[in-house]
């Protein structure tokens, strides 16, 4: 594996891989890996010939008041992780080589980004189209690999590279969950052990609702006040968000016409955490 800070050494790179005619494989992240993200390796190694993964906590997609400073690192690991699963390049830039002084470009995508956690948190889509965009231009990839985890990130990259004409294509995954269903995510690391017991809330809601759609409940509100109720019962979570929306435009809708998709985020503690599941489709834990 190859490791690169210089995004003037990464562009070159990527253009040699172009010139010998290799399909190039993207998967960004802000590292402190686990096997969600080795999961989009994987799949990336899969269909591409040369895969790159990026770590770079990005600042830009965090709020002045959000956990950027304590967001959990560990490049040593994340390089051993990513060389065992085969990755060709391992490019690490410095905010300094990516937001140099006077950098003042903005990226927003409109129409799917206000609510959810776009709404939520001003600050996070807008930064990680901006970033997202920046790391496409510097890696060149022929495709990039998302997690369905981050739905409305994902999507909102998605339209992001219909509507600029990137030409890249954009993989949404699979997420992938610890055995009892929690969502895995770096920030699962700042929960408490009662903390992480009843972290399993978020996906035990989600099966409520599922099982209610799978029911034949198609009812945008009853779905939504399913999870609510799920939720409620969960000691010390914080309701930040649910919602059932449908899964082309991100709407709150009443019956629905493209796939539901049901999404909640919760603070348990101080830890905020999301999950979502396009209803219909299995998600076998228990309520
Ligand atoms: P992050 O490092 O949290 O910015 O995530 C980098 C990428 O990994 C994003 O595309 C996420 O959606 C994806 N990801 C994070 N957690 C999971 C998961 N549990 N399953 C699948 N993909 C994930």
């Amino acid at each position: 594996m190859i490791e690169i800070s210089e995004p003037a050494a990464m562009r070159a790179e990527a253009e040699s891989l172009r010139a010998q005619g290799k399909r190039i494989g993207f998967v960004p992240t802000m590292g402190y890996l686990h096997e969600g993200h080795l999961a989009l390796v994987r799949a990336s190694m899969a269909s591409c010939h040369a895969t790159v993964a990026s770590i770079f906590v990005n600042p830009t997609q965090f709020g002045p008041s959000e956990d950027f400073d304590r967001y959990p690192r560990d490049i040593d690991r994340d390089r051993r992780l990513l060389e065992s699963e085969g990755v060709d390049i391992l490019f690490a830039p410095t905010r300094d080589e990516l937001y140099p002084p006077g950098f003042s470009t903005e990226v927003r995508v409109n129409g799917i980004t206000e609510n959810l956690c776009g709404g939520r948190r001003p600050n996070f889509l807008p930064g990680v189209t901006l970033i997202v965009s920046k790391l496409f231009h510097i890696v060149k990839p022929h495709a990039a690999f998302f997690g369905q985890k981050d739905y409305q990130q994902c999507a909102t990259i998605q339209r992001m590279v219909r509507d600029l004409d990137f030409g890249i294509e954009v993989r949404m995954e699979p997420t992938v969950r610890e055995p009892d269903g929690l969502a895995m995510s770096s920030r699962n690391k700042y929960l408490t052990s009662e903390e992480r017991r009843n972290a399993t809330g978020l996906v035990r809601a989600l099966a409520r609702a599922n099982r209610a759609y799978l029911a034949g409940e198609r009812s945008g509100t009853k779905l939504r006040t399913i999870l609510t109720d799920a939720l409620c019962e969960v000691p010390g979570l914080r309701i930040d968000y649910t919602e059932v929306v449908e899964g082309e435009t991100l709407q709150t809708a009443e019956t629905f016409q493209s796939p539901a998709v049901a999404l909640v985020a919760a603070f348990l503690g101080e830890t905020r955490l999301i999950d979502n599941h396009i209803l219909g489709e299995p998600l076998p834990y228990e309520v």
